[in-house]
């Protein structure tokens, strides 16, 4: 019998997550800098809100390529693809994107830079990865949630089946460039919507962190630029110090940290057909935790109010009414999204709690009365906030953990 073969061998991957301002002035290098070799063949692909709020961006970028033609040649006139998350629900704009990659000899050394809003990124991140069985992504997030989180991260995707990121891959760009230019342009709801990923991963990992969003709230909410730059450089950062160091970037176990408070804002984004944004339902599904985690005797009480208050001061919203949607059985939806998360991942059932603001805990099970308590609490807050307050009774947080 002939011995098996075996095999180790390691990929190495290394990128960048860039700050700027004004990408495409002639005289600003960062993009240029980050294209490896000469003359190389360069695909743009744009958000239609961005080019909508820029109207000189496909000029600019024209112009910025003829100026350093030396590095980068442009393949195409920029392609506009809706942005939100509507590119992602359907395959048509990965083959949109395919065909072009096909049509404008695009091969393994040229370059797709995408710039856009999250759901834009992850559905031209799946198109790169998979043509030529993967193209170099330079990913340009124009928006607070795209610069903290969804842009800097490892991970593409479209949604099939009803259910989100049902398909994607796992394919690091070559570099992030985040342009604070771009979010003065956002609505105040994605002004707004990327900071629930900033008080998760500071939640998680930093109670300083957390502290600065919690003292910068009303700035933030009067879109102050300063505290936004420091929110989404702070997250990016501890983003990618994660997937750098915590010794899964690509999610092979059944462990997902990170996906705090994302069952139930994967499930909310789906039962509101979209329309509630990544980051509102975010807000919401860390509510929603926070809330069991004080409830099941993890968290103390003031670390809770703490974080409902900030929302509060955010102005961002911890109740849904999708948390409160009923099956035909008479069951909440929302609770389905537990079965979805860990179906998603394989394996045992993983979900991120608090015991402190700064220190996750996982457990392996929910339960769900406590939970239906959490929804009700989190529906009383948000009509009366301080009736709450005389209302949860610190009586009420009997129940042993259920810590690994
Ligand atoms: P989004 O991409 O849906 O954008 C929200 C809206 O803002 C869209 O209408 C978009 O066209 C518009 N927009 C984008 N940039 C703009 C600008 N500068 N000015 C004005 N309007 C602009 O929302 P998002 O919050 O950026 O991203 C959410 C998506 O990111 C979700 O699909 C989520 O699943 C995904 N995500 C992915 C990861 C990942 O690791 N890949 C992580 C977190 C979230």
């Amino acid at each position: 019998m002939l011995k098996p073969i075996q095999r180790d061998f390691q990929v190495r991957f290394s990128y960048a997550t860039l700050f700027t301002h004004n990408l495409f002035a002639v005289d600003n290098t960062t993009l240029r800098d980050v294209i490896d070799g000469e003359e190389k063949r360069v695909l743009f692909v744009v958000d239609s809100e961005v080019a909508r709020h820029n109207p000189r961006l496909s000029a600019d970028i024209v112009r910025y390529c003829q100026h350093h033609k030396d590095k980068m040649q442009l393949a195409h006139a920029p392609i506009v693809v809706p942005g939100g998350e509507q590119v992602k629900n359907t395959e048509k704009y990965v083959d949109v994107l395919r065909k072009a990659v096909n049509d404008h000899g695009i091969d393994r050394h040229s370059y797709i830079v995408a710039i856009g809003g999250g759901a834009m990124l992850d559905m031209a991140g799946f198109a790169a990865a998979t043509a030529h069985r993967g193209i170099r992504l330079i990913r340009i997030p124009t928006t607070v949630l795209g610069q903290n989180d969804a842009g800097v991260g490892v991970k593409n995707s479209i949604n099939a089946f009803g259910k989100k990121n049902f398909l994607g891959t796992f394919a690091p760009a070559v570099a992030v460039i985040n342009d604070f230019n771009f979010l003065e342009t956002l609505d105040d709801r994605d002004w707004m919507a990327g900071v629930s990923e900033a008080i998760k991963v500071a939640l998680l990992k930093d109670p300083k962190f957390f502290d600065y969003i919690h003292v910068h709230a009303e700035d933030l909410k009067q879109r102050d630029m300063t505290p936004m730059e420091w929110l989404v450089y702070r997250c990016a950062e501890l983003h990618t110090e994660h997937i750098a160091t915590n010794g899964d970037p690509f999610e092979m176990g059944s462990s997902r940290p990170l996906d705090f408070g994302h069952w139930a804002a994967h499930k909310m984004e789906q039962l509101s057909g979209y329309e509630i944004r990544h980051g509102e339902a975010v807000a919401v599904g860390l509510a929603l935790d926070v809330t069991y985690s004080y409830k099941r005797g993890m968290l103390d009480e003031a670390a809770w109010r703490k974080v409902l208050e900030t929302f509060q001061k955010l102005g961002m919203s911890i109740y849904a009414e999708e948390l409160d949607m009923l099956n035909e059985d008479g069951q909440r939806h929302v609770f389905a999204g537990l079965k979805e998360f860990q179906e998603h991942l394989g394996g045992e059932l993983t979900i991120m709690l608090l015991e402190g603001i700064g220190k996750g805990v996982e457990v392996h099970h929910i339960d769900l009365d406590v939970m239906a308590e959490c929804i009700a609490v989190l529906k009383e807050w948000e009509r009366t906030p301080q009736s709450v307050i005389s209302t949860v009774e610190a009586a009420t947080i009997t129940a042993e953990a259920e810590k690994v």
